[in-house]
């Protein structure tokens, strides 16, 4: 009987209070769903870093260079990443060049007193520039492509699609930076804040701390000249010599041997002078990124490409083994390697023939 009144008072209480009663119910709900939810997003990246993965993703499609768009979008909005859409500014850095042809008619002959075609050829017309957005919705639309005008990524697939027809012949092409700050009418000041974020290695530990560690190391490598290997890696990504074209427009010749990160895509191992020297060339540029060159004696050059920062200036002299800057992936780059190459009286030569200690 006990059990009986037990549950009927339970139900009367249930009855009388069941609006709390679903309050709790809710609450609890709310609290199972919430705690792992916030547990889970205390181990995402931070919204800087997704940020710098946003226009790595958009840049590498284009062939772009995403710490020189960071940089820019830096000074461009002022430290304000909040309404910039990457994919607005890879169509800032990007034209395409295309190629138009014609299927034409080159040798015909009368057959029953008609003229009939019997070869056809394609003959070039003429090249138009995309300059822009618009240009590139222009022709895409006139070509009955479906795309999404604002996805950078799509647009870039569709061109690749009409590049793989006879009747273009698509170029991809990277616009300079310091083409786009004048036309955005940067002040000097501005320019050089921009090309400091860039060369100063700055944009990387700003927005890209997963993928930066940076190593400090004296180098180990000599070879029988008692040259310096140039940096602490030795993974091989891409050998000196002819390989196949990265990109359409590309030299197929690769003068120069790239050397991955000491971890895979992580920026920030030094980079050492391979010998005595004057440094000839310390700039940032649109395909090398940031890049050093160093004159040696006998007519000896050595280049270093792509770097994430630079430690020397224009004229400096050099000691054997100094580091001159950090690895990186600026310029034409998809990713962290440095481009190595030495060079006799202006002409490339394998270093791996000269650092048997490595290849
Ligand atoms: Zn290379």
């Amino acid at each position: 009987m006990a059990a009986v009144t037990t549950a009927i008072k339970v139900g009367v209480l249930v009855s009388q209070h069941w609006k709390k009663l679903l309050y709790v119910i809710v609450g609890l709900l709310f609290l199972i769903i919430m705690i792992p939810v916030a547990a889970i997003s205390a181990f995402l990246p931070s919204s800087e870093e997704s940020k710098a993965a946003e226009y790595k993703s958009v840049a590498e499609k284009g062939k772009l260079g995403w710490v020189e768009m960071m940089a820019f979008d830096t000074v461009r909005y002022e430290n304000d990443f909040s309404s910039v859409d990457p994919n607005n500014t890879a169509f800032d850095f990007f034209y395409a060049k295309v190629d138009k042809y014609r299927n034409e008619c080159v040798e015909t002959t009368k057959v029953k007193g008609v003229w009939r075609c019997v070869e056809r050829d394609w003959e070039f017309v003429e090249t138009d520039v995309l300059n822009n957005k618009n240009d590139i919705t222009a022709f895409l639309s006139d070509n009955n492509e479906r795309y999404s005008p604002s996805d950078f990524k799509s647009v870039i697939e569709s061109l690749d699609d009409l590049d793989s027809k006879r009747r273009y012949d698509i170029r991809f092409e990277k616009r300079h930076l310091s083409s786009l700050m004048a036309s955005h009418g940067f002040s000097d000041d501005k320019k050089e804040w921009t090309l400091e974020l860039i060369s100063s290695g700055a944009i990387y530990e700003m927005y890209d701390l997963e993928n930066i560690n940076i190593v400090d190391a004296d180098p180990t490598i000599y070879n029988s000249k008692g040259w310096v290997w140039p940096t602490v890696s030795t993974r091989i990504t891409s050998d000196f010599g002819y390989r196949v074209s990265p990109c359409s427009g590309c030299s197929s010749f690769h003068g120069a041997v790239d050397v991955g990160a000491t971890k895979a895509n992580v920026a920030g191992d030094p980079i050492f002078a391979m010998d005595d020297g004057r440094i000839l060339v310390s700039k940032h540029s649109t395909s090398g990124g940031n890049m050093v060159i160093i004159k040696h004696e006998n007519g000896v050059i050595s280049k270093y490409l792509h770097l994430m920062s630079r430690y020397v200036q224009p004229g400096m002299p050099v000691e054997k083994g100094k580091m001159i800057g950090r690895m990186g992936t600026t310029g034409y780059s998809t990713g962290v390697h440095l481009d190595f190459s030495i060079h006799f009286n202006g002409k490339p030569v394998n270093p791996l023939a000269y650092f048997e200690e490595v290849g």
